[in-house]
């Protein structure tokens, strides 16, 4: 709904390449980024453990930094509510595991510890003992006689009907969805004291009254208890359930508000601070409404229990926490870029009568992650769209951001094999190094700003959805994405100081584009599969138009060496008039609306795998091994004090993950 998890490669994929309101991000051209930072953490099961960086950290003040730590703080505190949430033994069964991983002292060589730590390592991502992504309990490999041995040896007690559950068929699953079984009673999350039925829960919360036209997001944060017989809401607040862990975070929340940046953000953290401390809905809707409308500041931040997903019946939000600050860099570019949108489009191929005369950038929003708790971590959206209310999101408007250095992360992590394997040559590797990051994020910008606010329908001509039918995504796309690649071999950049060497970029820019469109995006797809998503066509369409185009000056050469394909870019200034040459031919489709134009580009160029070279790329990606799903351990931001008070911070990266799971549990664990 509103939350974009990353629930695997794959959905990851398809979420960043929807446009529009969801992130965005021509990254994803260039995967095989490389960085000096390593990303990755750490593999076990299915899981992969990234680490992230926080862009801009250093261009905060002393007072931001020290809001982004207070928050910070403040959803860490509240992290063993998420755990308890998932399921009610979860907390018992982390500190059994804990427990028995730090004390004991038997061998550690043999296989059944390792299978014990891989268990322990999955526990932690899934912030229970249930997958975050199947629901699936996560079965241990070990067994039950080795387990007992390892309780025993470390002497470590977790009682007997709540271990057992690791290996019985008890609270099989998380959230139960099967129309046929009772979803509430059946499903292992801890909303609903055991023994309450579907048919119960909705009873009870329909008997509750609402105001139509404001309705606040009932039953959203408690959990539903049978007392003497009745059933009643057990509220999440301070003295109620969770009150240890939401005192916590009331106190750093206190904090934050004393050095909030503007008095927006102050009322609504004043806000968020009575909710915790009252439990109130309608104070959570004052909260919504206050943090809706504050948008200025370099610093914002998600608290609450939002998300719905993990309610079979959709009421009871989850703990999450994330803490944003602005994209320093990305900002920049987009209002130069803004500030400029009526040259770039002066300046264009597009003919005369597809130009706006008046044009304004289109604004775009992407935030760098500086901390994240509850059921955003270890495993994390990578965009986020709130509030949930929807009467406050049609009246007051919501916030929308794509998690910049998360998306970067996911796209860097263990790529560098990738690039090497098809890039043509060294120098191609190098610019890329160099360049390729930078000048991706630049595509980003161009494609978004001035890209898809460039050109206009001629009268009486119907919107592309109209006239293009199901070939106006891609069209659309790939016409924004022309109009980045066009300027992004110009001149002008370096005018307006978007970049210190506009060649090396655009060199790297179309080297990355080419090699993307007409091989390694094939590792998406399986064998057989014609290319269906609109990015993924587009850039095809793009490349492959203008490889076909230019194939008599020899602008792209097709090389083989070895039985391995590669694309070596031998003009790049006659590249950059043919993907002018196509930026205009896409704009008059969109301007015309020539339905048969726009599809037989489309159709010839951008659905069609060639069989042997999607063979040969699958191959040669074969041993690039990604794991199904990805999480990250968070930089840990540690104060510097002077005397009693904070003078400033150093961000430090956990080495491990074990390390940071254990601190936290160590540090935040105020429940049990
Ligand atoms: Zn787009």
């Amino acid at each position: 709904m509103n939350h974009l998890k990353t629930l695997s490669l794959l959905l990851l994929t398809a979420l960043i390449f929807s446009c529009q309101e969801k992130p965005e991000t021509t990254s994803e051209t260039n995967k095989d980024l490389v960085e000096e930072f390593d990303y990755n953490v750490t593999e076990f099961a299915d899981i992969g453990v990234l680490r992230y960086q926080i862009p801009g950290w250093q261009e905060l003040s002393l007072k931001q930094q020290k809001l982004v730590y207070y928050l910070t703080q403040a959803g860490l505190s509240g992290r063993d509510i998420i755990w308890d949430q998932n399921y009610r033994h979860n907390l018992a069964i982390r500190t059994g595991l804990e427990e028995i991983f730090t004390t004991y002292q038997g061998d550690k060589n043999t296989e059944e510890w390792q299978q014990f730590e891989t268990y322990l390592n999955r526990v932690w991502f899934a912030n229970g003992i249930h997958h975050h992504y199947s629901m699936d309990k996560m079965k241990p490999e070990f067994s039950k006689e080795y387990f007992v041995t390892l309780m025993e040896d470390a002497d470590v007690t977790i009682a007997n009907d709540v271990w057992q559950v690791l290996f019985n068929d008890q609270d099989a699953k998380k959230v139960v969805l099967d129309k046929d079984k009772d979803i509430v009673l059946e499903s292992a999350v801890n909303f609903y004291e055991p023994g309450i039925t579907t048919d119960e829960a909705k009873a009870f919360y329909n008997s509750i009254p609402v105001d139509k036209e404001k309705p606040v997001e009932i039953g959203l944060n408690s959990r539903l208890v049978r007392k003497n017989g009745k059933l009643m809401d057990d509220v999440y607040k301070s003295g109620g359930l969770y009150g240890k862990a939401i005192d916590e975070m009331i106190y750093w929340l206190q904090l934050a508000q004393g050095v909030a940046e503007t008095p927006k953000q102050e009322k609504a953290l004043g806000l968020l601070i009575e909710y915790y401390e009252t439990g109130s809905l309608a104070k959570w809707d004052e909260y919504a409404i206050a943090w809706s409308t504050s948008t200025e500041g370099a610093v914002d931040w998600i608290n609450g229990f939002i998300e719905v997903y993990n309610d079979p019946i959709a009421y009871k939000g989850s703990y999450e926490t994330i803490v944003q600050i602005k994209d320093f860099d990305m900002s920049r570019q987009m209002n130069v870029l803004s500030e400029n949108a009526q040259w770039f489009e002066d300046n264009s191929p597009l003919m005369e009568e597809h130009k706006k005369e008046s044009v304004t950038g289109v604004s775009y929003k992407t935030v760098n992650v500086a901390g994240e708790a509850g059921d955003a971590s270890p495993a994390t959206p990578i965009g986020v769209n709130l509030p949930n209310n929807t009467w406050i999101r049609t009246v007051h408007g919501s916030k929308s951001v794509s998690l910049g250095n998360i998306i970067a992360a996911y796209g860097n992590a263990g790529s560098s094999g990738r690039l090497e394997e098809f890039a043509h040559d060294e120098r191609e590797i190098e610019l890329e190094k160099k360049y390729g990051a930078k000048a991706d994020k630049l595509h980003t910008a161009l494609h978004e700003v001035v890209g898809h606010a460039s050109g206009q329908i001629n009268p009486g001509v119907g919107t592309p959805k109209e006239t293009l039918g199901s070939y106006k995504s891609t069209i659309e796309e790939g016409r924004a994405d022309l109009f980045g690649l066009y300027y992004l071999m110009d001149p002008k950049l370096q005018e307006l100081n978007l970049v210190d060497d506009w060649k090396s970029y655009g060199t790297a820019a179309y080297d990355g584009y080419i090699r993307n469109g007409l091989l390694s995006q094939l590792v998406r797809l399986e064998l057989g599969q014609d290319v269906e998503e609109a990015h993924m066509r587009n850039r095809q369409w793009v490349s492959a138009w203008v490889y076909e185009q230019g194939m008599e000056d020899n602008v792209i050469e097709k090389v083989v060496k070895d039985g391995m394909t590669y694309y070596d870019i031998k003009d790049y200034d006659k590249l950059r008039m043919l993907f002018g040459e196509l930026l205009r031919e896409t704009q008059r489709i969109t301007s015309e609306g020539d339905f048969a134009a726009a599809q037989a580009l489309v159709e010839n160029y951008g659905v069609k795998v060639d069989q042997e070279i999607h063979k040969e790329v699958l191959n040669r990606n074969s041993k690039f091994k990604t794991p199904a799903y990805r999480g990250f351990v968070n930089p840990v931001i540690v104060p510097t004090m002077d005397g009693d008070s904070i003078s400033g911070f150093t961000i430090e990266q956990p080495a491990t993950f074990k390390e940071q799971m254990l601190m936290y549990s160590k540090k935040f664990g105020f429940l049990d």
